[in-house]
């Protein structure tokens, strides 16, 4: 039953462009780059949002075109664009969210001048009085430009239809999140975080109607998936790339209870409000979300929203995902590192890439971590 249901989201997750090619037969694909994209105003203009996350394919043609300590999201983001899915993509809305992404974006509007483009320049310092509005008047910017692109205006009830479809689709992930909390046996941390990345690329409306006899399916069984031989664990960081990474925490038995990821957690608990105008709505939503590496208030809030998750899930560990040359994590991990030691929670710092080869060397600081600070054997 269980792989009858996640069949398609799987496939979807893993293959996307295999899984979607006749997606743009359909509709005209906007590719967008985290973060925090409001995709509600792409799909409310008729088109079609899908989350550019990258490639674990090797690096050809980028490497030529960005400095070698670039990150190795922003630089595979690029490469398959170019070299892999040349002609996916109608057109793009990148988001910017530090230097790498700034300067990514520049080189991108140069590299597909025929094809539409729009930077989503977000506040970085959310909790400033000004970023509410800010973000209200880059929405309405935002909406505008999709609306001459797509040859019709965006309305309120247009938005109001998208916003609420999205909102169902997170509702249903959080219910699905929660099971698997619960019910671990059920649904290991590949599957799970593989059916929220379905997400991101397949037609919304699809993605909902197959997560509604996932969910109740779950919920019906949930009993039967208990916490055994399983322990509760925090994912902190960006992206988890290459996605074998939950694999190798399904090996030692770890059950992702909470993250901080905006391709989880960050994305799927801020809903937006279904009351008054919607662009102020989804300004709303933007600010209220927490902080994550690059955008933040209060700089302490990196590891003092991490120590609350850990705390309120009962977590047993910590696993930082660091991308290699992400800048803004590099500033982070040294405050976080010094404040996990001084309370005491366990935390592995598993660096890498997506072009990582070193899986095995990956598994065996995890095990490695698993046996001798949290005594797993
Ligand atoms: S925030 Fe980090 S991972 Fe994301 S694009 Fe910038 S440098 Fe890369």
């Amino acid at each position: 039953m269980k792989e009858r249901l996640l069949e398609r989201l799987l496939e979807v997750a893993n293959k996307p462009f295999e899984a979607l090619k006749d997606l743009r037969a359909k509709k005209k694909v906007i590719g967008s780059t985290l973060a925090d994209v409001p995709e509600e105003l792409i799909h409310a203009a008729g088109l079609h949002p899908f989350l550019i996350l990258g490639t674990n394919e090797p690096i050809r043609v980028s490497a030529a075109l960005m400095p070698d300590n670039c990150c190795s999201l922003a630089r595979s983001n690029l490469e398959l664009v170019l070299a892999y899915q040349p002609d996916f993509f109608d057109g793009f809305v990148l988001s910017q969210v530090c230097d790498t992404t700034q300067h990514l974006c520049d080189i991108w509007k140069r590299r597909f001048q025929d094809r539409y483009f729009e930077n989503f320049l977000a506040p970085r310092q959310v909790s400033r009085p000004s970023a509410r509005q800010w973000v209200a008047v880059e929405m309405r910017r935002l909406r505008e430009s999709l609306g001459r692109y797509a040859g019709r205006a965006i309305t309120d009830d247009d938005l109001r239809r998208s916003i609420r479809l999205f909102n169902e689709n997170r509702a249903l992930l959080r219910r699905l999140y929660d099971v698997k909390r619960r019910a671990p046996g059920l649904f290991s941390n590949r599957e799970f975080f593989d059916v929220v990345k379905a997400a991101f690329f397949m037609d919304r409306s699809e993605h909902t109607e197959l997560l509604k006899p996932l969910v109740q399916w779950a919920e019906g069984e949930a009993e039967k998936g208990a916490a055994d031989g399983h322990f509760p664990a925090v994912v902190a960081g960006i992206v988890v790339e290459p996605p074998q990474i939950y694999d190798l925490l399904d090996e030692v038995g770890a059950n992702v209870v909470a993250d901080n990821l905006p391709t989880a957690s960050r994305y799927i608990y801020y809903d937006v409000s279904e009351e008054g105008d919607p662009i102020e709505a989804m300004a709303e939503r933007h600010v209220s979300r927490p902080n994550f590496s690059p955008i933040n208030d209060q700089v302490e809030r990196i590891y003092t929203d991490l120590i609350e998750l850990y705390r309120e899930y009962a977590a047993q560990a910590i696993f930082y995902i660091h991308i290699k040359y992400c800048e803004s994590q590099d500033y982070d991990l040294p405050d976080i590192k010094r404040k996990m030691r001084e309370e005491g929670i366990p935390m592995l710092v598993v660096e890498t890439e997506y072009q990582s080869t070193h899986l095995a060397l990956m598994k065996t600081r995890i095990e490695a971590f698993c046996e001798a600070v949290l005594g797993r054997v």
